[in-house]
């Protein structure tokens, strides 16, 4: 449910409606936006007097929600939420460029990734060091010495970093992590989602391979109700009867979602596709297509990268496709 206030509200006024809204056991989510201030009601909202909420003064509109999601819902929060990490913003206008390889190798590679992305104008840095391979039999990455070398990039280049989680355990090793990652094969790890949303870091949230974008929007609802309200969709792609590309890309989710949610929305055209050669075109549709920002797969040598070498862009390629994305968002701005 959501309780639209009129301009000129004091704050004891809403203070005493929230107090009251409290009373009947529900959380309230207050979203002061430049025009309206929206109160969002999240629990059990059966008992609440529509009729009687609605003739209060201070009242503009009550309306019930019913979209399964709350938090993430766009009606609690009109406005586009702005993620702030490191310096850098994403949404609301703020077009993030995150790349780097999928997993870290070497202290070489990642630095030497690392300050060639950020040259060509990157804004954050991604890298791998827990990875989850199909095969159990493949590199499954650098762990925890992954980690500490990913942190060395940071430090030399400045650059926030992004990188996956998968155990929940394994979150004292995220401390300096600026933006942590949950991927594809994780969405619906309903117990990791909990725990993350204790926590004020950023989360981008991957799609599930085979989820739909309530199912999506619903695990974004998981931490936001634990209070980490800091998360990043990110569309990476979903399985369909396609092979010639890894995933199919849904760039549809991203109009959809802006409906639907204040998130912010990004997308990977590297594991949407799984071809180098189609990143860039992906790329150019997705920032026309009106996303917040892209994740792209940069390896220095990607013949011999150790995981995803086959979608993975050389630093030059990466280039050219942010000058080419940068043509698009002036002209779609
Ligand atoms: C990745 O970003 O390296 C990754 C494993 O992605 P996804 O979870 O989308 O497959
Ligand atoms: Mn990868």
């Amino acid at each position: 449910m959501i309780t639209v206030l009129k301009s000129g509200v004091t704050t004891e006024q809403r203070a005493k409606l929230i107090e009251w809204f409290e009373e009947q056991g529900v959380k309230v989510h207050v979203s002061e936006g430049e025009y309206q201030t929206v109160l969002g009601l999240v629990g059990d909202t059966s008992k609440i007097d529509e009729d009687l909420v609605s003739a209060l003064s201070i009242v503009e509109t009550v309306k019930r929600i019913s979209e399964p999601f709350k938090n993430a819902n766009r009606k609690f929060h009109p406005d586009n939420t702005i993620i702030e990490v490191g310096g850098t913003k994403v949404g609301g206008g703020n077009f993030a460029i995150i790349a780097g390889p999928c997993s870290i190798e070497s202290r070489e590679q990642i630095i030497e990734v690392a300050n060639d992305v950020k040259k060509s104008g990157a804004t954050m840095l991604r890298g791998g060091a827990f990875k989850p391979r199909t095969s159990p039999y493949d590199f499954q990455g650098m762990k925890g010495e992954g980690l500490e070398l990913l942190l060395e990039a940071k430090k030399a280049t400045g650059l926030p970093i992004v990188t996956e989680i998968m155990n929940a355990n394994h979150l004292p090793l995220f401390e300096d992590v600026d933006v942590i990652q949950v991927g594809a094969r994780n969405m619906q790890n309903f117990e990791l989602l909990k725990e993350l949303g204790k926590t004020n870091k950023t989360i981008l949230l991957k799609r599930g391979l085979a989820n739909t974008m309530k199912d999506w929007l619903m695990s974004a609802e998981y931490i936001m109700a634990g209070g980490n309200e800091n998360i990043i969709l990110c569309e990476r792609g979903i399985r369909t009867f396609e092979t010639y590309t890894r995933n199919t890309l849904d760039l549809s989710a991203i109009p959809m979602l802006r409906s639907l949610t204040h998130l912010p929305i990004v997308v990977d055209p590297s594991h949407a596709t799984g071809v180098a050669a189609l990143v860039e075109p992906m790329a150019l549709a997705a920032a026309a297509a009106g996303a917040d920002g892209l994740m792209i797969e940069v390896h220095n040598n990607p013949q011999k990268a150790l995981c995803d070498g086959p979608q993975s862009l050389t630093p030059e390629q990466f280039d050219h496709v942010v000058r080419r994305v940068n043509k698009v968002l002036e002209a779609v701005r």
